[in-house]
């Protein structure tokens, strides 16, 4: 009989396709090499002045995506006057491409069980005090129920550890699994329209096989694009120790034909100047050998893990102030690029973030492996892979976030109407999907104010769907007796309705 460590090794061996790294890289230098960032940065010394600085915002405000000189020029800024500029910049460019609107998800655990030992996560396979576990159909069901059924989401990110237990084949199960769930709610029914992905690379076949069965956006973070970095927080035995089958996983994901695709760098492993200069260069490397760039951009910020060994001294931490920054950078740089914070930071941050370019953010966020069903509230580092900093409920959020003028959109439309990829980005930089997405933010909004919402929140949203009407009505005079049509069947309880 083979063991399992022989079997799991055996598997480790076989998942790495040189050939598939290899036309990515031609003659052995990634495009990380060619965007000399150690050269960037120390040559971008001298701060810019202000007719510099402003060019540059004049560019993104016309919604043109910055150079990495440019960008380099905007990360020396230390000004606050300048900076407050560059802030209400970010903003501005925001409300032109996606206006008012902010998209929530919520994140689904379904195994932990992991071959890798990153120096950061809970899952590491050497922490012996993680429990673990993988959800079978039946969990799977009960905790799409919850977060359909009772919570009221329609999108998920999904995520896995890598190992046998949680391959492609279980992968591709899972999501047939989620989108195949029906509930009941208040005034009709819920289901996940959205299924995103966030797990290990892979191969061109595997990722074919995600593909067929419906996935949205299909996320790999590169964590450190520094590769001494890398190396140390990635031991080079195991397979995330294979950089270059990492900062490839994007490529294979498109040729795959998968259209929507999200990079993220772990804030605070190396200097952050570093890792943003490389998000940048990995969104213009995919636009300009592939076709089109990334869907979305994320930038968690390490938080505590069980027996991380990355502790408070570590010199590579990102203060509040600098996450701010690289938030509103980010904006600036790809101005049309969905751009995600999720729940590991504090509320406090995540109300400023909206202001400063975010586009999609999570609630109500359970990271236990079953944590939705099991109703366990308080936070378990044993069983979590971090510690979450917000966890207001979709509820809470909502309302927080009407507070302050902002819709929470539930639209999944585009992705189902075929506007993905290259079509989806031409669309938002010509201003032309927004006007889709405001009907349909509005739609999903109602239809989930009918359903989830607490009276509280009902009473402090509805005038904001009601002045989004009236602004249709103002602007978009065409639409308006189709799109109100749409929004009385809501309310009579019909559902998943978009334009
Ligand atoms: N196992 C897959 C992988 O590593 O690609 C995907 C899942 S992993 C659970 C998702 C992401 O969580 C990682 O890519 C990493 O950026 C982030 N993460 C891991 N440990 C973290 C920590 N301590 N604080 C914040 N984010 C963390
Ligand atoms: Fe495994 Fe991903 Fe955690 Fe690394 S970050 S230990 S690969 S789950």
């Amino acid at each position: 009989m083979i063991s399992t460590a022989t079997s799991n090794s055996r598997w480790r061996e076989e998942r790495i396709r040189e050939d598939e790294i290899l036309r990515y890289i031609p003659g052995g230098r990634d495009f990380i090499d060619g965007a000399d960032i150690p050269g960037l940065l120390s040559r971008e010394t001298k701060a810019p002045d202000r007719a510099e600085v402003r060019e540059i915002l004049a560019k993104s405000l016309s919604v043109k995506d910055l150079t990495l000189e440019e960008t380099a020029r905007l990360i020396r800024v230390t000004d606050p006057a300048l900076l407050e500029e560059m802030r209400a910049a970010a903003l501005q460019v925001k409300l032109k491409v996606y206006d008012n609107r902010i998209v929530t998800f919520a994140p689904f655990y379904l195994g932990n069980y992991c071959v890798n030992r990153c120096a950061y996560c809970g899952f590491n396979e050497d922490n012996v005090g993680a429990k673990r576990k993988v959800l079978n159909e039946e969990e799977i069901r009960r905790e799409v129920a919850v977060l359909a059924g009772e919570i009221g989401h329609k999108r998920l990110i999904v995520v896995y550890g890598e190992h046998p237990r949680n391959d492609v084949d279980y992968i591709a199960k899972s999501l047939e699994t989620i989108y195949s769930v029906r509930v009941k709610t208040r005034n009709g029914f819920g289901s996940i329209r959205r299924v995103n992905v966030n797990a290990p690379p892979f191969s061109v076949g595997d990722l074919k096989k995600i593909g067929d069965v419906g996935l949205g956006t299909y996320q790999v973070f590169q964590e450190t694009y520094h590769k001494e970095t890398y190396a140390r927080m990635h031991p080079k035995t195991t397979i995330k120790g294979h950089y270059p089958w990492r900062l490839t996983a994007m490529h294979r994901a498109m040729e795959a034909g998968i259209d929507d695709v999200g990079i993220g760098a772990l804030f605070g492993l190396y200097d952050w100047r570093y890792e943003l200069l490389a998000l940048v260069a990995h969104t213009q490397e995919l636009e300009k050998r592939m076709g089109v760039g990334a869907h979305t951009i994320s930038f968690p910020r390490l938080v505590p893990a069980l027996n991380s060994m990355i502790g408070p001294d570590w010199p590579y931490l990102v203060g509040d102030e600098e996450f701010k920054r690289i938030m509103m950078i980010i904006r600036l740089a790809v101005p049309y690029t969905g751009m995600i914070i999720t729940a590991r930071e504090k509320a406090s941050i995540r109300d400023e973030a909206v202001h400063l370019g975010v586009t999609q953010m999570d609630a109500s966020s359970r990271i236990a492996i079953g944590g939705y069903s099991d109703c366990v509230t308080e936070q378990d580092k044993v069983k979590q892979q971090f510690i979450l900093g917000d966890t207001r409920s979709l509820d809470e959020l909502i309302r927080d976030m009407a507070s302050r003028g902002f819709i929470t959109s539930f639209c999944t439309a585009g992705y189902r109407c075929g506007r993905t990829g290259k079509c989806i980005m031409d669309l938002l930089r010509s201003g032309t999907e927004g006007k889709f997405c405001k009907l349909n933010a509005v739609l999903t909004f109602q239809e989930w104010l009918d359903d989830f919402a607490t009276d509280e929140t009902r009473r402090l949203a509805q005038p904001l769907i009601d002045r989004e009407v009236a602004e249709i009505r103002a602007k978009n005079p065409q639409v308006l007796d189709i799109f109100t049509g749409y929004l009385e069947r809501i309310k009579k309880g019909e559902r998943d309705l978009y334009l």
